[in-house]
């Protein structure tokens, strides 16, 4: 059986932009109560094609209307926006109050926060500033029956019972509508800064990553790249920063005196590393370099992206390895996050896969799981894209039937069809 294409099922389906909660509260319960099409909840679509295909045409909701900003008590660091709300819109309102989400975002004039959410998107600052769940104080959605709940609130508390906020972010849609967020905020800092060093080889980078665990200073992002992917970032930017072997990137953020003293400190505690480069990326430099990194893992051409989870401490033999197979590869090495492109002029589905298996079960091995972000709709059906399933997958299972009883809501995206 032929996989229908989820842009196709997309555009077959019927689109609907309810202008308020109300309607679209309406909206669901009734499809739930009659008709039970599928319905398929989006926002700036730049991410749909993530998760398993999607098989039947129904309803496109999307939230494009339902974007204002609710409440914004800038003294309380916290904002009530409704979920469809774009990316820079949201920034532009905070800047204003040198306030911000630490959460690296690509294509922020497209990304919906609802999306960002149901994705649990996240970038390089996540070592330094944690992910959505350390800043979604509130949630308000609309489950597969059509009724309307809330959770957390407009301040920090402590939720009793299940924390439902954390339950929605990265449930891509399946379990409720996401119509409404309060977030915490942080100030923006003063100035930031790159650290770009590059290692003759991986033993060596790993040698600096085991120093800087006790270092003196507060890197918010640490990201290692192997020369393919370095190349393709310097490329993009325009940096002259050398790119053949693997390379160590920090970012530091603070006043201008803590951000030079921070540089000049993480210098002296890897001089002794190997480094056979070290350079200062300051200013706007410094900010594209944020930009092509938070976009590498899904602005792409190649035709098969992965990430893949682990202890830290294993991350740099695991891109040494994978390294040695032409793979493009970044990786969130403070958190044991390794991505990694396959390049498409060598790819035929029996290598890929060889390769897939063969780096999947190093993952598990460094007690981690292998994902697939992206590749063909065909190759799907026949990948574990979740990786290896979860003890608590037929618990998923019950709490998606207890949100959804009719399974109307992105059906098939997480669980493939049987
Ligand atoms: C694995 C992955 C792949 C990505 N790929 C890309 C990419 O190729 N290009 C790119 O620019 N960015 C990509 N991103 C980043 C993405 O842009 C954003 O971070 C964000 O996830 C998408 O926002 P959106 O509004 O475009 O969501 P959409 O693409 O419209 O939707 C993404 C998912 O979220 C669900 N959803 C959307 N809104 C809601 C809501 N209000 N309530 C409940 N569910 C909702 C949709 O059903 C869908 O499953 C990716 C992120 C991830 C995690």
């Amino acid at each position: 059986m032929t996989m229908p294409m989820t842009a196709s099922v997309i555009e077959a389906s019927e689109e609907f932009a309810p202008a308020t909660v109300a309607e679209l509260e309406r909206f669901l319960g009734e499809n739930a109560r009659k008709v039970k099409k599928p319905v398929y909840p989006v926002g700036g679509r730049t991410a749909l094609h993530y998760g398993y295909p999607l098989c039947d045409p129904g309803t496109v909701v999307s939230t494009a209307r339902l974007s204002r900003v609710v409440d914004y008590p800038a003294r309380d660091m916290t904002v009530t926006v409704e979920a469809g709300i774009r990316m820079e819109q949201l920034n532009e309102l905070l800047d204003r109050e040198r306030q911000r989400l630490p959460i690296d975002i690509p294509q922020l004039h497209r990304a919906t926060l609802g999306g960002v959410l149901a994705t649990n998107s996240n970038g390089p600052r996540r070592y330094g500033y944690g992910t959505l769940r350390d800043y979604v104080i509130g949630v308000s959605a609309i489950d597969g029956r059509g009724n309307l709940f809330h959770a957390g609130g407009r301040v920090v508390k402590n939720v009793a019972g299940y924390d439902l906020c954390k339950l929605m972010i990265g449930s891509l849609g399946t379990l409720a509508v996401i119509t409404q967020v309060t977030l915490k905020l942080r100030p923006v800092p003063e100035t930031s800064s790159w650290l770009w060093c590059s290692y003759p080889t991986w033993q060596q980078l790993d040698e600096a990553l085991e120093r800087l665990t006790t270092t003196a200073t507060r890197p918010v992002a640490m990201i290692a790249l192997n020369a393919r992917a370095a190349r393709q970032i310097v490329n993009e930017i325009h940096l002259d920063v050398p790119v053949e072997s693997p390379t160590l990137a920090l970012a530091i953020e603070g006043t201008q005196k803590e951000t030079e003293w921070q540089s000049s400190v993480l210098k002296d505690e890897l001089s002794f590393t190997g480094a056979s480069a070290m350079y200062d990326i300051p200013g706007h430099h410094g900010e594209s370099v944020w930009t092509a990194l938070t976009d590498y893992p899904v602005v792409t051409d190649e035709p098969l992206t992965f990430r893949a989870n682990m202890l830290p401490s294993r991350a740099a033999g695991f891109m040494e390895r994978a390294d040695a197979t032409g793979i493009s590869l970044l990786s969130h090495i403070g958190n044991g996050i390794v991505i990694g492109h396959f390049p498409d002029d060598w790819i035929s589905w029996e290598q890929s896969l060889a390769i897939l298996n063969s780096l999947s079960h190093q993952a598990q091995e460094n007690r981690g799981n292998f994902v697939i972000l992206q590749c063909p709709d065909e190759w799907k059906r026949d990948l574990l894209l979740w990786g290896q399933p979860e003890s608590g997958y037929q618990l998923m299972k019950k709490m998606k039937a207890a949100f959804d009883p009719e399974g109307v809501l992105n059906p098939h995206r997480l669980f493939v069809k049987a």
